[in-house]
């Protein structure tokens, strides 16, 4: 199984000079890399076929399991290209771990991590030229399972695929990081208990979908859900974690209750916080407590933090009976030093003192 081999095809989609235009402003999402990976499981084989393949449509039978039971599991992480030219990765071991886990509570296989990382390097190697060099831009990675036996019968499939595709990515934020807005669902929820809110599965975004909508349409970019008994007690946003700052600088962020996404970026954001000495907190954190906190200035910074956006400052939360406004449009100053210190690891201008990083490409020889 380690050593599985992988076909390769090398033929580019795109001529050097496509790229290149694409690479100007990608955006977020919009573009695909030439190449793709794919790796079929079957109950009776485990896992086999892996193969880089040209991006593109995958074979789909009408009848394919996660088309009708949505057993479907993904992951999201980058590949930075650093001053020296060499290609890196964030922690990719720890998706590996957390794309199990999800598989786990889908009912899907679980994919060997060094297989899941082999993978990531066959298809960032021959995608090299993808890896923007521009500031603040990076080449965003998204595995993902699907099950993909055709059979209408309801219990876990016996055939899935496991992929990668990879995007180019512009800066989150263009035009410098400006606090974002967030609503309040109280009537929708992503998760809960015994649920599947702390697997990464489509099904959680597909029901974040219309509170997403609601938030809009109260002039907010993104939602925050809280948990279903106690409607108080703070989860997570659709996709990233949150974060409040005391004004001593201790952050508190909302414990892993079995509802939340466990995320790298969370995780990594507890660890620098700890080596510059300050406290973390992880535990229940509510509403309530957000809206007292700023009433009476102890809580001065609130940011939510994920791969795609590193950190985003939130600078209001909104409800349809309150809004908790910090009254400052600037970003806070630890939410900005954060940032500022894991982007620095991520693209290679600060020391990568925990070894977070995963060479793929090394510095060209000069
Ligand atoms: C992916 C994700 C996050 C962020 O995880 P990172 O590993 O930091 O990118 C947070 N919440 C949800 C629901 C997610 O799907």
């Amino acid at each position: 199984m380690t050593n599985l081999e992988f076909r390769h095809t090398e033929a580019a989609r795109l001529s050097p000079e496509e790229r290149e235009a694409l690479l100007v402003d990608p955006g977020f999402g919009n573009h695909f890399t030439d190449h793709m990976v794919s790796i079929v499981w079957t109950k009776d084989q485990g896992w086999h076929d892996a193969e880089v393949i040209p991006y593109g449509p995958i074979p789909m039978d009408p009848a394919s399991s996660v088309l009708h039971y949505g057993q479907e599991i993904f992951e999201g992480l980058k590949a930075y290209r650093r001053p020296d030219g060499s290609i890196v990765t964030f922690r990719p071991e720890a998706n590996a771990q957390r794309l199990n886990d999800s598989a786990r509570r889908l009912a899907l296989p679980e994919i060997p991590e060094e297989l899941f990382v082999r993978a990531i390097h066959e298809l960032v190697s021959i995608d090299a030229d993808w890896v923007p060099t521009r500031e603040d831009q990076s080449l965003y990675l998204r595995p993902f399972m699907i099950a993909d036996e055709s059979f209408l019968g309801v219990r876990s499939a016996e055939r899935a695929r496991f992929l990668v595709i990879a995007s180019p990515a512009g800066p989150y934020f263009s035009g410098g990081v400006k606090p974002v807005s967030i609503w309040l669902s109280q009537d929708l929820a992503r998760a809960g208990h015994g649920g599947t809110g702390a697997a990464k599965c489509g099904g959680n975004y597909a029901a974040s979908l219309l509170p997403q909508q609601e938030a809009a349409e109260n002039g907010c970019q993104q939602v925050l859900f809280t948990d279903t008994q106690t409607e108080d007690t703070i989860d997570e946003l659709g996709g990233m974690n949150l974060f409040l700052v005391r004004t001593d600088g201790t952050l508190i962020t909302p414990a892993l209750n079995g509802n939340i996404l466990s995320g790298i970026t969370r995780r990594s954001l507890i660890e620098l916080a700890k080596d510059r000495g300050l406290r973390v907190e992880e535990r229940a954190v509510t509403v309530s407590e957000w809206r007292e906190g700023v009433a009476d200035g102890t809580i001065s910074e609130a940011f939510a933090c994920g791969t795609a956006a590193v950190i985003t400052p939130i600078g209001s939360l909104k409800s349809s009976d309150f809004t908790i406004d910090f009254g400052d449009a600037a970003p806070g100053e630890l939410t900005m030093s954060l940032r500022e210190e894991l982007t620095g690891i991520q693209f290679g201008l600060r020391e990568d003192t925990h070894g977070w990083l995963d060479v793929i490409v090394p510095a060209k020889e000069a």
